[in-house]
Formats: structure tokens, C-alpha cells, sequence
């Protein structure tokens, strides 16, 4: 399995990097998959295996691994112009075209938009502008941030407590001030014999309760992932949107859709809100925005906040925040052409027309009597291992059920992510049905394995 020789690939990156988010047993077992370059859907390790890559790299890679068009893009931008920041009333024309080409295909009639390098980046600088906002109308108590428990927003410090893990205890996280409201997964935290609307409207009247409870003139912010990503793939309860919206809008708090994975494509449609029909106050994007070719975020505020966030700093003649790679010209050529490719290269078409034949073979695996519930929309789905499918009871943790059938693929040349007892899949989106279909297979021949042990 690894190679221990002490100059190999898995022995050196042991030596010299320091893993994140890594499960330790499996590396020490198997060592890292070292990669070196990729083809459409396929990467490729330093043992000359192929993978087909049924998690996008890490949910972005949706144009596959050697998308030319974004390579030439790249190499045309980076001999024209570099780089360049965005302070100081300089900023590239690439980074002009894409703030006009993000507002024109977002659901806000007008908006403006700020960048970052990263997801988190982008939350972090979504919280301060709310902070900066509230401050600046007179009320600077409303400080306090909502989420959701099992919510994914980010690794910095400010993300990170908006993210509903409990790994970021290990951090002395969350800070104060962040406020986690129960998981909407009906199928989880559902009560025995409640119905999944009276389960939605528990939901809206916690996050009532809540906000009265921590006073609503506290309150800066409600963020939401329109289909929970890294929390395992969880589509809303139904009419979770509409119960929840009206809440925030009484207590005048602004609503981000943190659409880092759904952008751009994932759920069928461009946006993740435009799936489950709501309409947010902001939308934070990464990930697809460069369909993985360039680390970047960017904040995009619809018309509303947008106003106030300019009178806010025109007040004190300037808005002081900003990364130095803010607004990178090779990463906003890259977004441009990305954003292109995905919307009118047939990118998204393909999302919409392998999706039932997704869903479908996420329904056949999920008979299988250890699959508790299969979840998906569009190309993001997630099958969750269960000891007993009746009960929903888990397998022991110990038994690392799920890092094992990741595992099992792994040798059949499979890439999926486990994620607490769950299997993540979001293909990239120029997958084939054959490719689809080949997925399933050793995906199904790995949980017979792995089932056949451990049940
Ligand atoms: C990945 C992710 C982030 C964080 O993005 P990074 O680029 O990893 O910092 C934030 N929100 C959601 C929903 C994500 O999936």
C-alpha cells in the first residue's frame, strides 16, 4: 500500500507537511495520495494510478482538471497583467468586468461586490461589514451572529465560529457572540411522529425564541448554506426558506446565503436560493467561482445593504478593509471565463440533465439495509451508513465505517469523501452518464465490502 522507503512520496510528505483535516490512522496506514496532474475528471498520483474524482477536488474542480480554456485564460492574463491589489482607487479591469459580470448573473438587481482569497476570507469580511454597518447606523450592540449547527463557513477565527462543529472546541471556538440554531435535517433531528412541517416551523420558532431571547437590536446577521455542504449534504426541511425569512425581515436582520458550494451551478440552477426560492440580503461566493483555478471569494451585497455599506463609508471616507490579493487580476480573468464556461459552455446544462440519474442511483445505493437516508439535489449528494436502518442508529465511531469505504474506493480508483458516518458525492460537472454510472458501481461494490465486515 504506502511506500516506506524513507526518499518516497508518502514518506516525505509525512516528514514536512503538516496535514489539515486528515484523518492520521488512515495516513500512517496507507500514506498520502500524492498527485500530479489531472484529466477531465481524472487525477493522477506519483504511482501513475488513476482516480476518477467524485468530490470536484474539494467541491470547485467543476470543469475538470485540464480545462483549456481556463489554462490559456490564465497564461493570457498572466503575461498581460500579473497582479495587482484593489486599494487606493486602483483596481485591474479584469476586476471591473467581474464585479458587473457577478451582479448581472446574481439574483440582486444591482449589488456591489468585494473580494477575497478565500471562503472563510469571505464570511470574516461579511461579518465586519455588518459590524461596520450597524456601528455606523447608530447601533453598535448588534453584534451577534447566527448560524446553524453543522453549518460549514470557513476556517479563520470569525468563520470558524459561525461553522456548527464540534471539532473547533479544540480552538477555544466558537468566540462569543456566535449562535448555532438547531440543524434543519429533518431526518436527523426530527421528534418521533412529528411531521416534517410541523419540524420546519420548530425550526422558525427557535430562531424567534432566539433572537428575542439574546435581544434582536444584538442581532448583526443570519447566514445560511442554502444546502448544508461540508455538514454532510443537507437540503433544508421543506419550507425551511419561507418559515425562517419572515422572522429575520420582522426583526430587520440582514440574511447571507453562503453559497460557496451551491453557487454557480451545484443545486441545477446558478444559485442555491434560486433552488429552494428565497431571496437573501447578500450571497458569499468561492470555490466554483473560479471552477477551482485560482484561490477567491467574493462578497456580493444586493442593492439594500450594498447603499448602506457606501453611506456607511462615505461617512468616514472609506471602507478599511481589503486583502492585498483582493480582486486579483489572473483570478478575476480566470472567474470570468469560469463563470462562462459553467453557465454557457453546457456546464450547467449537464448538472441539470445528469441530476435525475443521480438522484436515481443515490436512491438504489440507499436500499442497501446499512444506508439510513440518501440526500442530494442537483450533483451534490451523500449516502449515511447506519448500524440499524429502522433505528437510524450509527455504527460505533471507532469502527470508522465511513473512512473505510472511502478507503475501499480508493483502490478501486474512486475518490469520495467521508464525512461523519456519511459518504459525500458532487462529481464535477462535465461527468459523463457512463462516468456516472461507473461511479456507482465501485461505490457499491466498496459498501458491500465494507458492510460485509463490519455488520
Ligand atoms: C468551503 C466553504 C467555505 C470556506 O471556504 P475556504 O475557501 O475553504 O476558506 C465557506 N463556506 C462554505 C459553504 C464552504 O463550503
Amino acid at each position: 500500500m504506502r511506500d516506506d522507503a524513507p526518499n518516497s512520496w508518502e514518506s516525505r510528505a509525512d516528514r514536512f507537511s503538516l496535514y489539515g483535516f486528515t484523518d492520521l490512522p488512515t495516513i500512517h496506514d496507507r500514506g498520502a495520495v500524492v498527485l500530479t496532474h489531472g484529466k477531465g475528471p481524472y487525477i493522477y498520483d506519483v504511482h501513475g494510478r488513476e482516480y476518477f474524482d467524485a468530490n470536484s477536488g474539494l467541491w470547485n474542480m467543476v470543469a475538470g482538471f485540464d480545462h483549456k480554456g481556463l489554462t490559456e485564460t490564465a497564461k493570457a492574463q498572466y503575461d498581460r497583467f500579473p497582479g495587482y491589489h484593489a486599494f487606493f482607487g486602483r483596481m485591474s479591469d479584469q476586476t471591473v468586468m467581474l464585479s458587473e459580470k457577478l451582479v448581472e448573473v446574481s439574483p440582486f438587481p444591482d449589488g456591489k461586490v468585494f473580494y477575497t482569497n478565500s471562503g472563510s476570507e469571505a464570511n470574516d469580511t461579511m461579518v465586519k461589514i455588518l459590524w461596520f454597518l450597524h456601528a455606523a447606523e447608530g447601533k453598535p450592540q448588534r453584534r451577534k451572529i447566527l448560524t446553524r449547527w453543522n453549518a460549514y463557513h470557513g476556517v479563520t477565527a470569525v468563520s470558524a465560529s459561525m461553522t456548527g462543529k464540534p471539532y473547533n472546541a479544540v480552538f477555544g471556538l466558537p468566540l462569543p457572540g456566535f449562535h448555532h440554531l438547531t440543524c434543519p435535517h429533518y431526518w436527523r433531528y426530527g421528534k418521533p411522529g412529528e411531521t416534517e412541517a410541523a419540524f420546519t416551523a420548530r425550526m422558525a420558532a427557535e430562531l424567534e425564541a432566539t433572537i428575542i431571547k439574546e435581544g434582536p437590536d444584538t442581532i448583526a446577521g443570519f447566514f445560511a448554506e442554502p444546502v448544508m455542504g461540508a455538514g454532510g449534504v443537507i437540503p433544508p426541511s421543506a419550507g425551511y426558506f419561507q418559515a425562517v425569512l419572515p422572522v429575520l425581515r420582522k426583526y430587520g436582520i440582514p440574511m447571507i446565503s453562503d453559497e460557496v458550494i451551491c453557487g454557480f451551478g451545484r443545486t441545477g440552477n446558478t444559485w442555491g436560493c434560486q433552488t429552494y426560492d428565497y431571496m437573501p440580503d447578500a450571497i458569499i461566493s468561492s470555490k466554483n467561482l473560479t471552477a477551482g483555478y485560482f484561490p477567491m471569494g467574493a462578497v456580493i451585497l444586493g442593492p439594500e445593504l450594498a447603499a448602506r455599506v457606501q453611506a456607511a463609508a462615505e461617512a468616514i471616507e472609506e471602507f478599511p478593509h481589503g486583502f492585498t490579493a483582493s480582486g486579483h487580476p489572473v483570478g478575476c480573468a480566470i472567474a470570468l471565463k469560469a463563470i462562462d464556461v459553467v453557465m454557457n459552455e453546457g456546464l450547467a446544462d449537464n448538472v441539470k440533465a445528469l441530476a435525475p440519474r443521480f438522484i436515481d442511483g443515490l436512491k438504489r445505493l440507499a436500499e442497501n439495509p446499512n444506508i439510513g437516508e440518501w440526500r442530494g439535489v442537483g450533483l451534490m449528494g451523500a449516502l449515511e451508513a447506519v448500524q440499524d436502518k429502522a433505528t437510524k442508529t450509527p455504527f460505533d465511531g471507532k469502527l470508522s465505517v465511513s473512512e473505510r469505504i472511502a478507503n475501499a474506493c480508493t483502490d478501486h480508483g474512486l475518490i469520495c469523501r467521508p464525512l461523519g458516518q456519511s459518504i459525500v458525492l458532487c462529481p464535477p460537472f462535465i461527468t459523463t452518464e457512463a462516468q456516472l454510472d461507473t461511479m456507482f458501481e465501485k461505490l457499491e461494490s466498496a459498501l458491500k465490502k465494507v458492510f460485509a465486515e463490519v455488520a
